[in-house]
């Protein structure tokens, strides 16, 4: 399992603009499998538990409002190297500061509104997946995957 599946949200700045179709095909032409996938709208008590390791911060109320704000798409991509290769798509947090080509570069309307959510590493990238998706809601392309 390790390395082979990451977790991606569309954000409700990036749903509202339209740009979920954009956005899914810079997913496929990198590669990526959609192994669950999933279109709703967070309650505040599910973006304050997936975004927890923030609460401290100064910008956590400010997310959580945006997060809330409308429908997002959650969705589980799968390919080798998942998680470093999606980072790699999605470009920096900051979109000043992605790089040309990447999904923040394109999509992406401040450092808060950035479009898209990516796992930051495996282990984070298990707890999300079964934060949002059952066994009986995942398409695994890899037979190992449980
Ligand atoms: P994500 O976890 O959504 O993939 P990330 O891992 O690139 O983003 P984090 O540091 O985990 O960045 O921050 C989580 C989210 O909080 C960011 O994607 C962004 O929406 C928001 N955020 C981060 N830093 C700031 C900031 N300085 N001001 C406002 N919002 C911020
Ligand atoms: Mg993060």
């Amino acid at each position: 399992m390790t390395g082979k599946q990451t977790l991606t949200i569309i954000k409700p700045g990036a749903v509202s603009h339209e740009y979920i179709g954009p956005i899914l095909a810079m997913i496929n032409e990198a590669g990526f499998h959609i192994a669950a996938m999933k279109y709703f709208r967070l309650t505040p008590i599910q973006a304050r538990s997936f975004y927890s390791v923030h609460k401290e911060k100064t910008f956590f109320n400010s997310l959580i409002e945006f997060m809330t704000s409308g429908p997002v798409v959650v969705a589980i991509l799968e390919k080798e190297n998942a998680v470093l290769d999606y980072r790699k798509l999605i470009g920096a947090t900051d979109p000043t500061k992605a790089e040309e080509g990447t999904i923040r570069k394109m999509f992406a309307e401040s450092i808060e509104r950035n479009a898209v959510h990516g796992s930051d590493s495996d282990a984070n990238a298990t707890r999300e997946c079964y934060f949002f998706f059952s066994r009986s809601e995942r398409f695994s392309m890899f037979d190992t995957i449980p």
